[in-house]
């Protein structure tokens, strides 16, 4: 019995967000006291997998076939299917990227099963956590199938670290070669899809100070842009933000926008309504100034204060200045 977490590549790279399925994946293996079994797939996988092993000290399985280069949801879930049935694992893990998406529905199907998609959290049971009706409900639900149940974990919605007692370069890393034909892949990939080009990357930055409708005028951003700047981080926002075109659409945070998980997530002047929540829960310390006492951002920030931005904030950038001095 083990958990399955199957990583995607990015640049040659394990991608930010199957770090974050990783972080789920232990979580769940923990919850479950069963090993997590890491999977890294392609034509040639030898150096994710190196990757992996410095992470994960336990089984990282290499699922390697000459035509698992380009991906193709034929070749994935094929491939992927056989060791699913090899392995028995209870569950499936994998991150939501645009390629699960296409993927692994598919492969559920093929074995029985359904994918529970977009996980925000997993519960005792275990009972998954997913939005429904664009963030408006949420609902849980419990796997009863015979077969392994398929998950995948939203960006953002875990802490992209490995967890606690995890000692690098343990994992014992083995290769699973596949049965494939080239004539059981029935689609010729084009070019990979690219979100469009940012020239701002808030999901690698460190440190962000982000601003919402608490800010009241386009004028006033300049108090938070002066904290930002006092700080050496970048500028994000919620929504409202970006759509009354105060700040480009590149910085907003949440659900429609850019996930982040920085050291430091400042976040002034947000009500900490869940479509921005989920893409920034991930951050390692949140910090909320707030004038309301009861908003949902002091849920999940580390430390709050409750009084008017407008005091707060000028007061902060003076406190950051003097300390830089
Ligand atoms: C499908 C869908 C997708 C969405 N996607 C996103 C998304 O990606 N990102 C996102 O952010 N939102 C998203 N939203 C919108 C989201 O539901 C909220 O409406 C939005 O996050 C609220 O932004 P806010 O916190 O800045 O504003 P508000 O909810 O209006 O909160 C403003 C806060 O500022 C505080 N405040 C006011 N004055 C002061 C002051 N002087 N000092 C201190 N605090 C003050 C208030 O107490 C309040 O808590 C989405 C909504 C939908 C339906």
């Amino acid at each position: 019995m083990s958990v399955l977490l199957v990583l995607e590549e990015r640049d040659g790279r394990v991608s930010r967000v199957s770090w974050e399925a990783f972080a789920a994946a232990q979580f769940l293996g923990a919850a479950l006291s069963q090993p997590v079994t890491a999977v890294v797939m392609g034509a040639q996988t030898e150096a994710l997998a190196a990757e992996v092993a410095r992470k994960h000290a336990g089984k990282v399985i290499r699922l390697e076939h000459a035509l698992l280069k380009p991906y193709t949801p034929d070749g994935f879930s094929i491939a992927l299917e056989q060791l699913v049935k090899a392995e028995s694992p209870t569950h499936v893990v994998f991150p939501h990227t645009y390629q699960v998406r296409d993927f692994a529905p598919a492969l559920a199907a093929r074995m029985g099963e359904v994918l529970i998609s977009d996980v925000i959290s997993i519960g005792d049971g275990p009972v998954f956590t997913r939005q429904l009706m664009q963030g408006r409900l949420t609902g849980t639900y419990r796997h009863t199938g015979s077969g392994p149940c398929f998950v995948s974990v939203q960006a953002g919605a875990f802490r992209a670290e490995p967890a606690a007692g995890v000692s690098a370069n343990d994992a014992a890393v083995s290769t699973f070669t596949p049965t494939l034909e080239a004539a059981q892949i029935r689609t010729k990939p084009g070019e990979p899809f690219r979100g469009s080009a940012q020239t701002v990357d808030l999901g690698s930055a460190q440190l962000i100070v982000s601003v919402g409708r608490g800010i009241k005028e386009a004028e006033n951003l300049t108090l938070v842009q002066d904290l930002a700047t006092a700080l050496g981080a970048e500028l994000a926002a919620s929504r409202p933000i970006c759509d009354n075109g105060w700040l480009p659409m590149e910085r907003q945070v949440g659900s429609s926008g850019q996930s982040v998980a920085p050291k430091l997530y400042l976040a002034v002047g947000i009500s900490g309504a869940i479509q921005h929540l989920v893409g920034m829960k991930g951050s390692q310390c949140i910090v909320a100034i707030n004038k309301d006492p009861d908003a949902p951002i002091f849920e999940v920030a580390d430390y709050g204060i409750v009084g008017d931005l407008f005091e707060v904030v000028p007061a902060l950038t003076e406190a950051v200045k003097a300390a830089k001095q």
